[in-house]
């Protein structure tokens, strides 16, 4: 089955009492058992609940894995899979990586005395470097927020392998439909399903995928033991999801490409970051290793004035936090999601004032473009 059929016949996706050709919401906590530990293949909700496995299936599926799990969000997510660490194990992650993750390794986890060091994973040597005797994990993110920075993948799946660490991928940005990170040499693969993957800016939630028996059956112990499962209704809504994601991230990046096109000859507008673009750092790697650059933009007007002004005169792009929904949003990274990170570690990063972030819909693209112009100004 190819990608675009998955989205629509992968995992399990009727009921096999009613032949309801969609899988039904199982609201339910707890299970009759048929004599003591005689179970019918469930018995609580928080270990198993048939919506939610038909959706952990489907993104197996998606992934090229073997199994897939579904959490209450993709920070529950993340949380979950850095518990297969030991107190004193020692992390390397990207240094970009989404703020919430830096957050929770820097602010909780280091409470458990795990270690991290973050670097700037598109240099190897700098991964290389950053190595010790206690690493006992890569975790990557790529493309990243907000200057879509590229990591080879095939690259850090061989430094994994020599150093025998557990390689763990963020692919939130590129999706499934993109870029399949096992196929590349991952062992685990974990998205904030609330983005592209649910795609309406109407739920919350996180998915993982692993190819070895081994590694899920750990993670299950974990998902089952920490508890922040998805709820069935919400892994209902991811599954309707994901059965447009195809259409959707086809038609988000063609709109994106139309803008990155528009953006680029606009006066007023400096550095424009698209993986797809020659000139993007990254950008053969991400031609290699994705099979699309998905609809994320980011593009520097010069000052947090004009940046500002452009975000209070546009009319089809949301202001607000998140990214990959239907709908176009517009963010200011320096004000909004990268606010926590201090000035001259934002410049270091090249987050400047004048950045502006857009996540790109579905909407007709020449709105979008008119949208813009009035917004930028001649
Ligand atoms: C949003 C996001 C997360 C966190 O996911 P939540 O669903 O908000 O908990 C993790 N990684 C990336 C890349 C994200 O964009």
């Amino acid at each position: 089955m190819r990608s675009k059929t998955k989205m629509v016949h992968g995992g399990i996706t009727q009921d096999e009492k009613t032949g309801a050709v969609s899988v039904p919401i199982y609201q339910v906590s707890t299970y009759k058992q048929d004599g003591v530990g005689n179970l019918r293949g469930y018995e609580y909700s928080r270990t198993g609940n048939p919506t939610r496995h038909a959706l952990e299936t489907v993104i197996a599926d998606l992934e090229n894995g073997s199994h897939g799990f579904a959490f209450a969000s993709g920070m529950a997510a993340i949380t979950t899979v850095m518990m297969l660490l030991d107190s004193g194990d020692h992390i390397v992650m990207t240094d970009d990586v989404y703020g919430g993750s830096f957050r929770l390794m820097t602010k909780v986890l280091s409470r458990f005395e795990l270690e991290n060091s973050f670097v700037d994973t598109s240099d190897a040597d700098k991964v290389e470097g950053a190595i010790k005797s206690n690493t006992k994990a890569l975790f990557i993110e790529t493309p990243t927020n907000p200057l879509l920075k590229i990591t080879d993948l095939k690259q850090m799946a061989d430094i994994a392998k020599k150093h025998n660490l557990l390689f763990i991928v963020d692919n939130t940005f590129a999706t499934p439909y993109w870029q399949q990170p096992l196929d590349l040499g991952a062992d685990i693969v974990l998205h904030s399903a609330t983005k592209y993957i649910g795609g309406h800016s109407d739920v919350v939630s996180g998915l993982v995928a692993v190819k070895s028996a081994e590694l899920a059956e750990r993670i299950h112990f974990l998902q089952n033991s920490v508890g922040a499962v998805l709820g069935p209704q919400d892994s209902w809504l991811l599954m309707r999801g994901i059965k447009t994601l195809a259409l959707r991230m086809e038609a988000i990046e063609a709109n994106a490409k139309q803008l990155v096109g528009y953006l680029l000859d606009h006066h007023n507008v400096g550095d424009v970051y698209y993986p797809g673009l020659k000139e993007h750092p990254g950008h053969d790697i991400a031609q290699s290793q994705m099979a699309g650059y998905g609809g994320m933009i980011s593009f520097d007007v010069g000052s947090g004035e004009l940046a500002e002004e452009v975000l209070k005169k546009v009319n089809y792009f949301t202001l607000a936090e998140s990214l990959g929904a239907v709908e176009s949003l517009i963010s200011l990274p320096s004000k909004m999601t990268h606010a926590s990170i201090p000035a001259d570690r934002r410049a270091e990063l090249g987050i400047g004032d004048g950045l502006i972030r857009i996540s790109v819909g579905i909407e007709d693209v020449s709105d979008l473009i008119e949208d813009m112009e009035q917004a930028l100004g001649d």
